[in-house]
Order: C-alpha cells, then sequence, then structure tokens
C-alpha cells in the first residue's frame, strides 16, 4: 500500500476518532462514540500492518494474539468496582509502549545521523513514557489500597528536585549526542524513579486528578513516539488522548479545589491535620435507623436527594437505588441524584453505574447546582459515600481534603447515612455527619439496605 494511501486512511481513522470523542460527551450517544473510536483504532491498526516497512509479521501477530487474549479475559472477567486500577494500568502500558519503541528506534538508528526531530522526540517518548509507567503502577497499587500509607518525607520534594534534573540532564546528553543508546536509558532510569516519587507521596483525596493527569501523560507519550515513528495517526490519536487528559485534569483540580502544582509539589502534611480521634468524634453521638424507620421518614418527605458514592459501587446497588427512587416517585416525592465529581473511584464513576440502571439524565444534578438547594429538601439517603460529604473539608487544617468542595447533605432537615460500619473513606479520616445531631446511620451493606428500604415503602 503506498504511503500516500495509508495517510488518506489514517485522516479517515482521525475523523472517526474525533467523532467517537464527541458521542462520549453525551449518555445517549456514548456508546456508539466508543464504537466509532474503535472502528478508527481497527483501521488504523490494519493499514499499519499493510505498510511496506513492515518486513516480518510472525512477531506482530504472536503479540496481537497474545495481548488480544489478555485483553479479552480481563475485559471479561473484571468486576466493575476494579475498573480503576484496570484503567490506571492501561494508562502506565501506554507509558511502557512509548519507552520500547524509542529505545528500538534509538536502537535501530545508530550509527545514522538523524535530525533535532528525531532525537528530541526520542527524549520526550522516553522521559514521559517512563514517568507515565512508573507513576501508573503506583497509582494502581494506590487505588488497590495495597500501598496505603503516603511514604512522604520531609525529603520528597528535593529528591523530586532532583531526579528533576537528572532527568532533564540526561535527556539533553541523548539530544546532543543521539548515537548514545547508554543515555538513553539512564534518562529512562531517572524518569522512572521520578514516576515513583511524585506519585508516592500523593494521598488522600488527590487521586483522581493524578489519574486523569497519567491519562494525559500516556497520550502525550504516544504522540511524541508518533513524531519517533513518522506516523501521523500516533501523533493525532495521541494528542487527542493528551488534550482530553489535560481538560479531565482540569476539571478533576477544580473539583478538589486545588491547582496542578499543589497536587504534586504541596508535600502531604504540610497541613497540620487537627480532625480529632474516631472516638472523639463518634463516642455517644451515632443513633442507628432501620428500614421501616426511614421509609416513615420518606412518607411525609416531598423532596429526597439521593447521593451515591464508593460503596454503591463496591455493593452494585445501582438498580435497586433506582427502583427505591421509582417507588418513592409513585408516591409524589420528588427524587433527585447529587454527584460530586470524585465520588467512587473514577471520573464519572457515578453517571456510568446510574447509566447502567437506565436512571435518567436529567435527574443527576451536578454539586454546585445541586448545593443550595439542600436546606429545602426532607431527606438526604447517603449510599456508601464518605469523603463527598465529610463537612471536615471545610476546615483549613482537615489534612488530606481540606478545602475540598463537597455536597453540604449536613444542610438538609435529615440525613440517612447507608453504609457497613463507621470505617473512613480513600482519604482516611473521621466523618463528623455520622454524629451530627440530623444524621441517622442505616449500618448494612449498600444493596441488601435499599432492598430491605423498597420493602419497607410498599408495605407502608
Ligand atoms: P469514600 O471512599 O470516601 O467512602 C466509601 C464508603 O463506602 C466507605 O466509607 C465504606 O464504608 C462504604 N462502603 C464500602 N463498601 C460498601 C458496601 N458494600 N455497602 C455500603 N457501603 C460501603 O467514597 P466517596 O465516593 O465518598 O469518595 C471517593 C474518594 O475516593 C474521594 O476521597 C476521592 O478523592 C477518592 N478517589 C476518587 C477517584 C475518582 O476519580 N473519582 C480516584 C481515586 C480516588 P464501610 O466500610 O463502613 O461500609
Amino acid at each position: 500500500m503506498s504511503l500516500t494511501l495509508i495517510n488518506v486512511v489514517y485522516l479517515v481513522a482521525s475523523v472517526l476518532f474525533i467523532l467517537g470523542l464527541k458521542g462520549l460527551t453525551h449518555p445517549r450517544t456514548a456508546v456508539r462514540g466508543n464504537l466509532l473510536g474503535a472502528l478508527g483504532m481497527f483501521i488504523a491498526v490494519v493499514v499499519t500492518l499493510l505498510d511496506q516497512r513492515v518486513l516480518t509479521f510472525e512477531y506482530i501477530l504472536l503479540g496481537v494474539v497474545i495481548g488480544s487474549l489478555i485483553g479479552a479475559v480481563l475485559a471479561i472477567r473484571i468486576p466493575m468496582t476494579s475498573m480503576p486500577e484496570l484503567v490506571a494500568i492501561f494508562n502506565g502500558f501506554g507509558g511502557i509502549a512509548s519507552v520500547l519503541v524509542a529505545g528500538a528506534a534509538l536502537i535501530e538508528a545508530t550509527g545514522n545521523t538523524v535530525s533535532m526531530q528525531f532525537s528530541v522526540s526520542i527524549a520526550a517518548s522516553g522521559v514521559i513514557g517512563a514517568v507515565t509507567f512508573l507513576g501508573s503502577i503506583i497509582a494502581f497499587l494506590k487505588l488497590s489500597e495495597v500501598l496505603k500509607k503516603n511514604l512522604a518525607g520531609s525529603g520528597a520534594k528535593a529528591l523530586n528536585a532532583l531526579l528533576t534534573l537528572a532527568t532533564v540532564a540526561a535527556s539533553a546528553w541523548l539530544v546532543l549526542e543521539p548515537d548514545n543508546t547508554q543515555a538513553y536509558w539512564i534518562m529512562v532510569a531517572a524518569a522512572s524513579l521520578l514516576g515513583i516519587f511524585l506519585v508516592v507521596p500523593i494521598g488522600g483525596a488527590d487521586m483522581p486528578v493524578v489519574i486523569a493527569f497519567l491519562n494525559s501523560c500516556s497520550g502525550l507519550a504516544a504522540a511524541a513516539t508518533g513524531f519517533v515513528l513518522d506516523n501521523n495517526v500516533l501523533i493525532i490519536a495521541g494528542s487527542l488522548v493528551g488534550a482530553s487528559g489535560l481538560i479531565l485534569t482540569q476539571i478533576m483540580c477544580k473539583a478538589m479545589n486545588r491547582s496542578l502544582g499543589n497536587v504534586f509539589f504541596a508535600g502531604v502534611g504540610s497541613v497540620a491535620a487537627n480532625i480529632g480521634s474516631d472516638d472523639e468524634v463518634y463516642a455517644g453521638k451515632i443513633k442507628s435507623t432501620s428500614a421501616d424507620e426511614v421509609a416513615i421518614l420518606f412518607d411525609t418527605a416531598r423532596r429526597v436527594v439521593i447521593v451515591p458514592g464508593y460503596g454503591m459501587a463496591v455493593a452494585q446497588a445501582q438498580h435497586a437505588v433506582r427502583d427505591l427512587a421509582d417507588e418513592l416517585e409513585k408516591r409524589g416525592v420528588e427524587v433527585e441524584y447529587a454527584i460530586h465529581p470524585v465520588a467512587g473511584r473514577m471520573p464519572g464513576h457515578m453517571n456510568v453505574l446510574l447509566a447502567e440502571a437506565e436512571v435518567s439524565y436529567d435527574k443527576l444534578v451536578e454539586m454546585d447546582t445541586i448545593n443550595p438547594s439542600f436546606q429545602q429538601t426532607d431527606v438526604v439517603l447517603v449510599i456508601g459515600a464518605n469523603d463527598v460529604v465529610n463537612p471536615l473539608a471545610r476546615q483549613a487544617d482537615s489534612g488530606p481534603i481540606a478545602g475540598m468542595p463537597i455536597l453540604d447533605v449536613d444542610k438538609a432537615r435529615t440525613v440517612v447515612v447507608i453504609k457497613r460500619s463507621l470505617s473512613p473513606g480513600f482519604a482516611g479520616i473521621p466523618n463528623p455527619l455520622f454524629a451530627a445531631d440530623n444524621t441517622l446511620m442505616f449500618f448494612g451493606s449498600a444493596k441488601e439496605a435499599i432492598l430491605e428500604l423498597v420493602a419497607a415503602v410498599k408495605e407502608n
């Protein structure tokens, strides 16, 4: 296939990617958008295989078969709750692929004169790819809660500054001596350590920003590799991922009320946390409730707001939640869902789950819009959410979630919280909402608790 024809087909694939992204901006068109993007990628892969520069197919086919098998098994078996970890690791794979392809291109070019574009893109692929790979592995370990503590010491900032300097120096060395493969691997090693130590100290509730940022980096690494290989579709697809990841990063930063620099460089522990022990917050103040009691509350309520959180995802309670909302609406209650931008473990997590249960999109109300209405809300039903409704966030010295905008559920007349215990959420701190005068705790796993509630509402 001629190079011109290949580039024309690449252009078609790129248009499909853009249409795909556009489709993904609304739940109604999202499935079609996803399919369009996948079709674009399929066309791009097939056409790349027809490139005359491909000398032999054995290794490529072997890779495609092994990769497809692993991908299919993972996609089928992975529970919805582990999706965020899977996304984190996929970002990482994008990064390591860029490191290896750029390394291979460098080895292949040894002895030839190379352009500045080539050496700069090799350096960019290697650095961004390595930071993305190791950063994503750490993000994966944090999301799967293998790595629980933020291992930041006072030297973290100095170490990161040193590693950044080493990475920049090794990149400059490589650009000046593009024949030097040793410089490449030293640069990759420094960038890998930087990836680890940039993400290790970040914790509490700032992980959504990190995940969105690493997602963007995986795209930028791919775009740089596109320049290495002179491959237009890789440049375009990588830039699209990079740009959309950056937009998401900005949205997540706004959701956390933090700047990107603050997330990466402020250093955990720089704000002295003054939040009290569990005992100080909860002792003697917790009031438990039952399904029958909550059904009576619903009976007199005119407006109910449902606040879903990570626990709803764990329990896969979204269908039961929708049934409950249907029952309440049948009785003339106005029901809305309050969506916090970082609820769950990945951006848009709650929207995806509720869309799966066919909850109408118009009923999902974003934080800024719904917050002023809590004062006029009779009952707020918090289902497996914790950090996103923690009033401690309003306190400047409350550590990991200080300054994060929250759903102001504590301002409602009555708050019912469904969770299994008084365990903390992702940020690992107690939540005074559970001890508030207007809060009732309904202890249990979300799905069973909601099913009990549906039965009680029907009986009432
Ligand atoms: P949290 O992580 O704060 O709290 C979840 C709560 O769910 C826990 O307190 C747990 O309590 C409860 N829970 C767990 N399983 C069940 C179950 N089966 N039934 C009922 N409850 C259950 O969740 P939020 O959604 O409020 O906040 C998200 C947090 O995750 C934020 O800190 C955010 O920054 C962070 N994060 C978000 C990401 C994103 O992109 N959205 C990515 C990475 C991190 P118990 O064990 O007592 O039941």
